[in-house]
């Protein structure tokens, strides 16, 4: 056994012996490159795992880390505050859609998850609808890997392994690649799914649902658009039932799409937003729950005068080093138009460079929306459901980082990329694609 091999480091959703008989190790990220091990370049078409929006090795944000570690590194936020969480929380909301104006602060998209998911469960006991106690997710789903966003998820093996700790059922997902094959943006066929929502309230009854979570696209299930007046459908059968309806905005928020939150730019308002990654380019840990008014004010009109109004917190909620992250990272966004620079002449390039993939034999699907995509290949019977990852592993040797999801290829690359180096992406995919069997 190698060094690698027996190593104490338990790497996360990776076949451990596989990698470590041929481990991948990055030393140096800067821009849209990644160095790896020995001083090969790659392009970092997924920022990292959908998250370096504004590309790597920013200096403003190390800075703004550095400073504030010497300042305030820690300083406890249950019962005591410090005047960055309250600035940064003001900063924050401004960007988020209209009435959406409070925040609760973790570290990981899956820590937004389930505190977005305990905000909805308070919120129903609070205005005496205690009965609603169970969660609608949707197939392909990806909510994190708590226990409330394996049960809310639709990724089979994240669920099965683990069973379903939290109540909840799933709507149909909406990939459906023989109607909508090779669509630029939102897919024109599909808004009926949206109807699935009615069966499962019918099914279980309203009064037992405390909320909806979806993605606005999907897109750890293979990048998934929602189909044109989709999301506005979800909307209508929500209101209609009294339900909460949950955006899960980990990876379509912070420009991925050309707004800063994918709700704002489908038009769609959500009741909560989850929100990390991108929050801070990555560069440190942290999550936001974006929670409207009436949720927010309900739950604290509800608790006694003196009495804490919702039981939970983590120790590093609105950690100063991240909001100093965080805050430096809004400054990038805002300075340098990031977060719509995804819907003008890039995301065009973006569009017209993937789909010129779709002459390619092997090529079955090729979507897109802003700044994500994915190429669906053609995989071989002894493959299905694993091409992706093979194809992944060759473009990783062609120089191109893109992630491998079932028998898709899936790219998210940062904001900052630029048209040229869209098609050099495109032309190593050419030849990646091209020698796959
Ligand atoms: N929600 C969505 C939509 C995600 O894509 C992810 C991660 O990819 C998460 C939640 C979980 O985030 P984290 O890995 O930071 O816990």
């Amino acid at each position: 056994m190698s060094e690698m091999q027996t190593s104490a480091f338990w790497m996360p959703f990776t076949p451990n012996r596989t990698f470590k008989s041929a481990p991948r190790i990055v030393e140096r990220a800067e821009g849209i490159y990644l160095t790896e091990k020995g001083g090969r370049q790659i392009i970092d078409a997924t920022a990292g795992l959908w998250c370096s929006n504004a590309g790597h090795g920013r200096t403003e944000i190390a800075e703004a880390i550095y400073q504030q570690a010497k300042t305030l590194d820690y300083s406890s936020i249950f019962n005591f505050g410090h005047e960055l969480g309250f600035e940064y929380s003001e900063r924050l909301v401004k960007h988020t859609p209209d009435g959406l104006n409070h925040v609760f602060f973790g570290n990981s998209g899956s820590e937004a998850v389930e505190t977005a998911l305990k905000i909805a469960l308070q919120y129903q006991r609070a205005r005496g609808k205690g009965t609603r106690t169970m969660f609608i997710g949707r197939e392909k789903g990806y909510h994190g890997v708590n226990f409330g966003g394996i049960s809310v998820g639709g990724i089979a093996p994240n669920y099965q392994s683990f069973g379903q700790p939290v109540k909840a059922n799933h709507m149909r997902h909406t990939l459906d690649i023989e109607r909508n094959a090779f669509s630029r943006g939102l897919p024109e066929h599909g808004v009926e799914l949206a109807e699935d929502l009615e069966r499962l309230v019918a099914f279980h009854g309203a009064d037992q649902i405390a909320a909806v979570i979806v993605e606005p696209f999907a897109g750890a299930g293979g990048v998934v658009l929602p189909p044109k007046g989709y999301l506005q459908r979800l909307r209508e059968i929500c209101d209609k039932h009294d339900l909460l309806l949950i955006f899960d905005e980990v990876i379509s928020g912070w420009g991925r799409t050309g707004s800063a939150f994918g709700s704002i730019e489908f038009g769609v308002t959500p009741d909560m937003i989850t929100s990390a990654k991108g929050i801070t380019n990555a560069a440190v840990p942290l999550s936001a729950v974006f929670v409207k008014d009436d949720i927010h004010n309900t739950i604290m009109d509800a608790a006694a005068e003196g009495m804490v109004e919702f039981f939970h917190g983590y120790t590093y909620s609105a950690h100063p080093v991240a909001c100093a992250a965080g805050m430096a990272t809004l400054d990038i966004y805002e300075r340098e138009g990031l977060l719509t620079r995804a819907s003008g002449e890039i995301g065009q390039h973006w569009e017209n460079a993937l789909h010129s993939l779709a002459d390619m034999d092997n090529v079955i699907d090729v979507r897109n929306y802003g700044l994500v995509g994915a190429i669906e290949l053609r995989a071989p019977e002894n493959l299905k459901g694993k091409f992706g990852a093979k194809a992944s592993g060759m473009a990783w040797e062609a120089g191109v980082m893109a992630r491998g999801i079932g028998d898709a290829l899936c790219m998210s690359p940062p904001l900052i990329i630029e048209k040229h180096e869209i098609d050099a992406v495109v032309d190593k995919l050419r030849g990646v694609i091209g020698e796959l069997v």
